[in-house]
């Protein structure tokens, strides 16, 4: 039996190596953004630069009680915000997408009631959800390496 000690010794060592080099669950999980998931990201991130970059056109919509154009504008160009911020989210790391979800959510949850409070003429109400977007869009962006 002496004789094959070392080699199971190296039989072994093989297995180990590979054990930590092909990965546990652990090793199949990325932590950082590598150019194949960055190209991801990138991909999606031209159409949630341009929600964003048209975001301040609400405020001016409600500063003036435009109720007619608030309500056009979350239904018109806003209306694609559940699919593009999501696209996105997906593309997120896995550390990384539960808040990104749950932000995304926000975000429409927001417009929703600010929709509502500009069929009610609600110009208070209608100010504070478009902060509350604002603001969670704004965290949203922070968790994704293309707005950083
Ligand atoms: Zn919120």
């Amino acid at each position: 039996m002496g004789r094959f000690r070392p080699l199971l010794g190296i039989l072994l060592a093989v297995v180990a190596s590979c054990l930590v080099a092909c990965g546990g669950p652990a090793a199949k999980i990325p932590t950082t953004y590598t150019p194949e998931l960055l190209q991801q990201v990138e991909l999606y991130t031209p159409a949630v630069a341009e929600l964003r970059d048209r975001f301040p056109e609400l405020q001016g919509y409600i500063q003036q009680k435009d109720w007619v154009n608030v309500q056009s504008f979350i239904h018109g160009p806003m209306g694609e915000m559940r699919t593009r911020v999501n696209r996105l989210a997906g593309t997120l790391l896995t550390k990384d997408k539960p808040q990104a979800q749950s932000l995304a959510k926000e975000i429409y949850t927001h417009l929703e009631r600010l929709d509502e409070a500009a069929a009610n003429n609600q110009q208070v109400i209608a100010g504070q959800e478009y902060r509350n977007a604002l603001d969670d869009f704004d965290s949203f962006l922070s968790l994704v390496p293309t707005f950083q």
